[in-house]
């Protein structure tokens, strides 16, 4: 099984973007292979940046879509049909900035679509400019003395935000990333991996995090306690943790909203019947 296509990748030699395009083909195919996922009912969408090429190196039903506009494509597709695993992908402009607002919503009605953020602090497709996970002192194109702002944090923002899948990933350790990945589609619900990624022309963040992350898995955590998972995003210190933060399973978005149309429905074929038999 090979879902790959025959089109030339455009990435810069080292971008993480190979990395996470890599890992996420290996468990695509290895689901295909095992009969937990049908190549049929795979839908890929992708937003704007260097990252959003990526829908064409797969060979499956796929969108590109406005910059931040994967979330409220995905939820559509999902609802129109819920047998579809729909995946989107978002850069950390994409998610954070032209698209928060949807991103947040996404997350709040636990919609059944996963989004992977390929998240490496700067706009590499337009040549650099600061995003809303740049560390502040980042220098770029539009920050020649330094960005002033404070960078968000991904994971409190959709633990707050109520995501029931919540991880982060690092594109240098793809085994884990893969790991990741696959619990991620596994899910039933809106899971969001945000996957730290270098960009080696514009924000080379290799030796940075090469240094600094660690593997929650390793460290004895468990994902099932949300308190905890908040406490743990905010952390302390010069480490960052990846893995799954946390995982609860709950009502999604299609399952409430097919809860409503059948009540609705059956109170409109009640009526229906009143109005017969009343009739007769
Ligand atoms: Fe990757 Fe950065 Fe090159 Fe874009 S500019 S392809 S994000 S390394």
């Amino acid at each position: 099984m090979n879902i790959g296509t025959d089109k030339k990748i455009q990435w810069c030699p080292g971008c993480g973007n190979f990395a996470i395009y890599n890992a996420l083909k290996h468990v695509l195919e290895c689901s295909i292979e095992e009969g937990r996922i049908k190549k049929e009912n795979l839908v890929l969408i992708s937003g704007i940046g260097c990252y959003g090429y990526i829908t064409n190196y797969y060979h499956t039903n796929s969108f590109h879509v406005l910059h931040g506009r994967v979330p409220p494509v995905a939820t559509g597709v999902k609802l129109a049909n819920p047998e579809l695993l729909v995946i989107g992908f978002a850069g950390d402009g994409d998610a954070y900035a032209e698209g928060m607002s949807h991103t947040i919503h996404a997350a709040r009605r636990n919609t059944d679509i996963k989004l992977i953020i390929h998240d490496n602090g700067v706009y590499g497709l337009t040549t650099g400019q600061f995003t809303p996970t740049s560390p502040r002192g980042f220098k770029g194109k539009s920050t020649p003395f330094g960005n002033v702002e404070n960078p968000i944090d991904p994971i409190t923002l959709m633990l707050v935000a109520r995501a029931t899948f919540v991880a982060r990933a690092y594109s240098g350790d793809i085994k884990h990333l893969e790991y990741v990945l696959e619990k991620a589609l596994l899910h039933k619900g809106f899971a969001v991996v945000d996957i730290l990624q270098p960009c080696v022309t514009f924000n080379n963040t290799y030796d940075y995090y090469g240094s600094r992350v660690y593997r929650l898995e390793d460290s004895g955590y468990t994902s099932d306690s949300y308190e905890k998972a908040i406490e743990k995003s905010i952390g302390s210190g010069d480490k960052i943790p990846i893995g799954i933060f946390y995982q609860k399973d709950t009502e999604t978005f299609e399952e409430a909203i097919r809860g409503n149309l059948n009540f609705f429905l059956d109170r409109e074929i009640q009526n229906v019947a009143d109005f017969i038999n009343s009739r007769i």
